[in-house]
């Protein structure tokens, strides 16, 4: 029996980890788990589950939860999640939105636990860090990030040096039959529509901007230590085809299946192994009929070039590109921002960035949080 960690239970990925943990209950079972917000659903979850651990974002919702369920020990707050993190458990699956897991992931890989990380903008904000952390620990990081996942999967029984490169698809979004033109006052609800997944919303934002892409380039960057020139971006409007992979001789293998989040992340659990997945959505080529592929528009999508940018220039321009974006895209979702502001202030905050050089993880804290008190300042 594995026992489970999730961060950001009552969240997209958390909902269907637990599906996962639920259909395989041989298997897994849930130790402890974290929400923010989502009272109602957490305490599902605690009837469902019966986990020993919980932390409640704010410490209201961990005195309510106290008071009702005495069997179980109930944290609060970001040190809630460090809290949670040291517990007893095999395998910590981090599905927190934003770079508030940074603490907790690192706690996990000092404890030498499994990690599968979906929380990418950890990676991004820390990725030189938590990699050196992983491998001084040794600690495999798994990917729960469907492209990532992909990558991974190819790579099974493949001689690393003989990758030449690896080629992430993107669906475009949901504005991506529009111009840049097009995209003035297009509102949240447009932007929260995405054609083929359905997510938490600050991912669909990211989505639809391409940032996501961007924060994916440098994802993969760090996970399977590839220089960026061998990290290509392509447009597949299906998602069928969630990313391959180029061997030196041409051979290319991807993956292919239906746009289940619950095969990256039960691939996680059960890695090397390939389990059944129960309620299975259907995947049938035949059916499905044709694939499309078309060149990666850099001027239609800024944001892209951007982090290839960013991501060449290391050091702490990918942890200033994430926090821009976080502070800019919550804006956006409260209305205070327009969707083409978002862009203009990850530029503007890349832009003035002065570099910090001798990094360590506190540096990168503080460079983080300064950079979303930069950029705060600048919405209305
Ligand atoms: P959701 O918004 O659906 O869920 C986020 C989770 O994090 C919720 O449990 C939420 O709690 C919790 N949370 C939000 N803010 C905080 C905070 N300040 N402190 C503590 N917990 C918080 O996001 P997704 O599930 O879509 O995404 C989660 C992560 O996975 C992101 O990093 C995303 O990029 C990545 N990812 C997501 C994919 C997807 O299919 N959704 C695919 C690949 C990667 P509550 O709801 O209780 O407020
Ligand atoms: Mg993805």
């Amino acid at each position: 029996m594995k026992k489970i960690c999730l961060l950001g239970a009552t969240g997209s990925v958390g909902g269907n980890t637990l599906d996962v943990i639920q259909n395989h209950s041989e298997q897994f079972s849930l130790v402890g788990f974290s929400f923010n917000q989502n009272i109602v659903r957490a305490r599902e979850i605690i009837r469902d589950f019966k986990p020993k651990f919980v932390t409640a974002g704010n410490p209201q919702f961990a005195q309510d939860l106290k008071h009702d369920f005495p069997e179980i020990t109930v944290f609060s707050g970001l040190e809630g999640l460090v809290e949670l993190a040291s517990t007893d458990y095999d395998l910590i699956l981090t599905a927190v939105m934003g770079s508030v897991g940074l603490h907790a992931t690192i706690r996990a890989i000092e404890l030498k636990r499994q990690i599968a990380i979906a929380n990418k903008e950890t990676l991004v904000m820390a990725g030189d860090f938590i990699t050196a952390l992983a491998k001084q620990n040794k600690v495999p990081l798994l990917t729960v990030d469907s492209e990532h996942s992909a990558i991974l999967q190819c790579l099974q029984g493949v001689r690393r040096e003989d990758v030449a490169s690896v080629t992430i698809t993107a669906s475009g979004g949901s504005f991506r039959d529009r111009t840049r033109a097009e995209l003035e006052g297009v509102t949240v609800e447009d932007a929260l529509n995405h054609p083929n997944w359905s997510m938490g919303q600050k991912i669909t934002i990211d989505s639809a901007t391409m940032v996501n892409k961007g924060l994916e380039v440098i994802e993969a960057h760090f996970l399977f230590d590839l220089p960026y020139n061998q990290i290509k971006t392509i447009l597949h409007r299906e998602s069928v085809v969630h990313s391959m992979i180029t061997m030196k001789d041409g051979a290319s293998f991807a993956e292919l299946g239906a746009n289940d989040m619950r095969q990256p992340i039960q691939y996680a659990l059960t890695y090397p192994n390939h389990l059944k997945i129960y309620n299975k959505k259907s995947f049938d080529l035949a059916e499905i009929g044709q694939l499309h592929f078309e060149a990666m528009d850099f001027q239609r999508f800024p944001m892209l070039a951007l982090a290839y940018q960013v991501g060449e220039q290391g050091g702490s321009y990918p942890t200033v590109y994430n926090a821009a974006n976080e502070i800019a895209v919550s804006a956006f979702l409260q209305g205070k921002i327009t969707f083409l502001e978002i862009e203009q202030l990850i530029t503007e905050a890349v832009e003035t960035h002065q570099e910090v050089t001798d990094l360590d993880i506190d540096k990168i804290i503080r460079i983080d949080e300064e950079t979303r008190v930069r950029v705060s300042r600048k919405i209305r």
